[in-house]
């Protein structure tokens, strides 16, 4: 099958003490596909010691749902305590990732915007990507002009159906302000599901996006919309739902977003959050893979909690139903008014 996004240019920094395989000479991986640059980038990583541990191997502790279609789960995952937090400087502008010379990337475009992709050395999941805009824009929706803020999140759920579409085997993500997002420059991340853990509870629980709202009737933790079909419907409909949530929630409206490829075209969920609800029991922040229905945590404390078994599916739910926000209710009727 053909990924149509376009690989412009594979760079490496020559300080870096290993070319990516596969390269030609001057960086451009010629004829490649994103599949194949995301692949390449990840193998050149690990060669030179950027990826410490492999996400495949992690701890999972599943927790069956009962009467609900799902489970959730939880992951122990001890490295991700070093990443950095707030760093003076924006860590992927593309000027800053060049001077430091630390790591490898690839320039993709995407609906014709060029994005960096940079393997994620903190990952979650197997073959985590971090895709970055190649300009330094805002991660927080919010703080485009409101006659801007349409145009700028029909190009960010076009530009993840479009690599969610490119990468089939991965899931798509965006997380709002305060909703997870740990980086103020514009990215999305992809990853593969571990062998044997997917479709996820957020999956489970919409019967694949068969359900266009979840999350209202004791069906599932957190306000989701779901869209799925045709990409041009599907970003559409995600528009305009997330344009109510602005109207609806103000200046605290933030989402976490996730795109996986699916049979009909794509599945696109948007995940209402507020985010001045940030409360966390186990793991720091809520983002979309935690909506998604994993917690991740990294302290022993945590790990401690988890094999005593002071963590069930209840605990799971009411910790991740604290960020729903209240004003859910309006935000659907609004939409289907
Ligand atoms: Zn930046």
């Amino acid at each position: 099958m053909a990924r149509t996004l376009h690989v412009q240019a594979l760079d490496w920094d020559p300080r870096l003490n290993e070319p990516m395989d596969g390269a030609s000479e001057g960086g451009a991986l010629e004829g490649a596909d994103v599949e194949v640059a995301a692949d390449t980038l990840y193998r050149a990583e690990k060669a030179i010691g950027n990826v410490t541990y492999d996400a495949a191997e992690l701890e999972f502790y599943r927790y069956a749902g009962g009467q609900h279609r799902f489970d959730l789960a939880v992951q122990f995952n001890p490295g991700r305590a070093r990443r950095p937090f707030s760093p003076k400087q924006c860590p992927v502008c593309l000027a800053t990732i060049r001077k430091m010379g630390a790591q490898h990337y690839v320039c993709i475009g995407i609906n014709g915007r060029p994005y960096v992709m940079l393997a994620n050395i903190f990952p979650v999941m197997p073959g985590a990507l971090v895709i970055v805009s190649a300009e330094h824009l805002s991660q927080d929706l919010n703080e485009y002009p409101e006659r801007a803020r349409e145009i700028v999140l029909r190009k960010c759920f076009s530009d993840m159906v479009a690599l969610a579409k490119a990468l089939p085997d991965h899931v798509v993500i965006f997380n709002g302000r305060l909703a997870g997002a740990s980086l103020a420059h514009l990215h999305f991340q992809a990853f593969r599901l571990p062998e044997g853990y997917g479709p996820l509870a957020l999956q489970r629980a919409s019967g694949n996006g068969e359900v266009r709202w979840i999350g209202f009737d004791q069906d599932y933790p957190l306000a989701v919309h779901c869209a799925n079909g045709a990409a041009d419907g599907v970003i559409a409909d995600s528009v305009e739902v997330a344009s109510v949530w602005r109207t609806v929630q103000g200046a605290a409206a933030s989402a976490n977003v996730i795109a996986i490829a699916a049979a009909s075209g794509v599945s696109l969920y948007f995940v209402a959050r507020n985010g001045l609800f940030r409360v966390g029991l186990l793991g720091a922040a809520h983002g979309a893979i935690e909506a998604a229905g994993l917690a991740i945590c990294s302290s022993v404390e945590d790990r401690a909690r988890i094999r005593s078994g002071e963590v069930t599916f209840e605990l799971l739910w009411r910790n991740l139903s604290f960020v729903r926000p209240a004003a859910a209710a309006a935000w659907r009727e609004r939409c289907e008014g």
